[in-house]
């Protein structure tokens, strides 16, 4: 099989020929920088206009409550650290939890060693925070809440609206981290009482290096990056309207097919959940079982090293993550799979598949079975599993 089976879609997805199509005049025609005011610039800036309100529909925000970035790392540094400065005066302590992603995590470091003080919250044996943890946390002096949507690499679902009211009721910020969720579940930033929400194109068949940040109005937020009065002085640089362009349309794709979406990638993660766990022996499930998304599959195989896994899918042309692209490299296990309880030697042999809606089911039959010989392949070469097995499997 020369083909390439990719299931590695919460690294980075395809761009859509729709949204290619979108973008293209951007680049070549109608190339002018919205904010000069001849008509010939006026059309790139009416593109950008309609782009926002596409967008801060899909969330149910207000077009001048969103806010263009460089992608989802840039939302998080500017939702922590302009909400850190702006309201450092009510307090210094911000609530987070174990399982963010690096953008987040690093961001709260950063703010640590400005003399911030940041409660990491523990996650249940699934990755879902206590919202009564939650709430037990918050002290006078706490100035924001930040937690992820669904999680990037065991797709559990947070329960948002709960940390919303609870942010609301003590009338302290929430900003979530809603890369992975952002057009693969429903959102709705009122209902749910968020404050700032980062999103990403290049996770939703959108370009890569365009995101938002969407920022409640009333918020008082600091500007990110300082220069020209793009994005209400808050975020300097010429627009980048083609990407802009694409990630709306990429939205707007999404929410056309959201239902059909969802359904057909909760069916097909479902029977590849139930066939590796009937079929390789000593294989969990990382993650919620149900309120996790819909395309997101993370399994752990005792007596099997994760990145070995990998290399062996490769070969087969299956492209696969251990956990996230961002710890790839490094020998420490997922901070995620040591948060849900797993011991080391355990969350070293993790294996996370994301589907999408063009995801086949032959393509998850090919790497059931090739799953099937690279564990029992590496198992044979694991001292580990010969004493297990020779101290009766237990
Ligand atoms: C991918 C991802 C990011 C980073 O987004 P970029 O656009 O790649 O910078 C942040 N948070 C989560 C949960 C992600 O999955």
């Amino acid at each position: 099989m020369n083909k390439v089976i990719y299931l590695d879609n919460a690294a980075t997805t395809q761009v859509y020929p729709e949204v290619l199509e979108a973008m293209n005049p951007y680049f070549t025609e109608i190339y002018g920088n919205p904010s000069s005011i001849y008509t010939f610039a006026q059309k790139a800036n009416r593109a950008v206009l309609s782009a926002r309100q596409t967008l801060a529909d899909f969330i149910h925000a207000k077009a001048e409550e969103i806010y263009f970035t460089g992608g989802g790392t840039e939302s998080d540094n500017w939702a922590l650290k302009a909400a850190a400065e702006a309201y450092e005066s009510k307090g210094k302590h911000i609530i987070t939890t174990k399982i963010e992603h690096h953008a987040v995590l690093h961001t709260c470091e950063y703010l640590e060693k400005k003399g911030y003080e940041i409660t990491y919250l523990d996650v249940n044996e699934y990755g879902t925070i206590c919202s009564k943890e939650l709430e037990q946390a918050i002290r006078p002096d706490t100035i924001l809440i930040s937690v992820i949507a669904a999680n990037n690499e065991i797709g559990t679902i947070e329960p948002l609206m709960e940390i919303g009211q609870i942010a609301k009721k003590h009338g302290v910020l929430f900003h979530t981290d809603a890369v992975q969720a952002f057009g693969h579940i429903g959102l709705d930033v009122d209902e749910m009482n968020i404050d700032m929400l980062s999103a990403s194109g290049h996770k939703i068949n959108g370009p890569k290096g365009i995101g938002l940040l969407y920022v409640r109005k009333g918020v008082k937020i600091r500007s990110f990056i300082h220069g020209g009065a793009q994005e209400r002085a808050r975020r300097a640089g010429t627009h980048n309207v083609p990407g802009i362009v694409g990630f709306a349309k990429a939205a707007q794709l999404a929410d056309n097919a959201m239902d059909e979406k969802i359904a057909y990638e909760t069916g097909l993660r479902d029977y590849l959940i139930d066939r590796v766990l009937k079929e390789i022996p000593y294989s969990r499930l990382n993650g919620e079982r149900t309120k996790r998304l819909p395309n997101n599959a993370n399994f752990c195989f005792r007596f099997v090293e994760g990145e070995s896994l990998l290399i062996l899918l490769d070969q087969k042309g299956i492209c696969a993550s251990s956990g996230s692209a961002c710890t790839s490299g490094s020998l420490d296990p997922s901070h995620v799979l040591l948060a849900i309880g797993l011991p080391h030697e355990i969350a070293h042999g993790s294996l996370r598949l994301t589907l999408s809606e063009k995801t086949t089911k032959e393509e998850i039959d090919f790497t059931v079975e090739q799953l099937k010989e690279i564990v029992d392949r590496l198992r044979k070469m694991s001292p580990l599993y010969e004493d297990f097995l020779r101290n009766g499997a237990k």
